[in-house]
C-alpha cells in the first residue's frame, strides 16, 4: 500500500510542490510549524532514516545538497532548522523518510 507521500509523488493527492528532480520532491507542509515549513522526501520509499542502507548513501547526500539548493532559492539559507523525526516515539507520523525544513521564526535549543 502506498504511503501518503508516495501518493503525493504520484499526484494522487495535491500538494504545493516547490522542487522536483529524479530523486526527490519538496512541498509545503499542510500544517506549517513556522512561516516556512517545507518537506523534502526521496522518491524511493524508505520508511525512516534508520532503515536506510549503505547503497542509499548518495541519495542521502543528495537530499542534504537539495536542502541547500531549496534554502538558497527561498532566500532562507542564513537561518533554517532541519528536522528528521525517526520513529513514532520521536514524533514520526508518516513512514516515508522526510526532512522538515523550517525557517522564519526563532528556534530554541533544546528542541521540544
Ligand atoms: P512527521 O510527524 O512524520 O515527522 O511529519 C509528517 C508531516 O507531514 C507533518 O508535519 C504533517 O503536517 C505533514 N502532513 C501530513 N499530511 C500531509 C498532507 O496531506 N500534505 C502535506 N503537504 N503535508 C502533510
Amino acid at each position: 500500500m502506498k504511503t501518503l507521500f508516495e501518493k503525493i509523488i504520484d499526484r494522487e493527492i495535491p500538494a504545493h510542490i516547490i522542487y522536483e528532480d529524479e530523486f526527490c520532491l519538496a512541498f509545503h507542509d499542510i500544517h506549517p510549524q513556522a512561516p516556512t515549513h517545507i518537506l523534502l522526501i526521496p522518491k524511493k520509499p524508505i520508511a525512516k532514516l534508520a532503515d536506510a542502507q549503505a547503497n542509499d548513501q548518495l541519495l542521502l547526500g543528495h537530499l542534504l545538497m537539495t536542502v541547500n539548493k531549496i534554502t538558497q532559492d527561498l532566500e532562507i539559507a542564513d537561518a533554517f532548522r532541519l528536522v528528521i523525526n525517526n520513529g513514532a516515539k520521536a514524533g514520526q507520523t508518516v513512514f516515508h523518510l522526510h526532512l522538515h525544513i523550517l525557517s522564519g521564526r526563532p528556534f530554541h535549543w533544546p528542541p521540544g
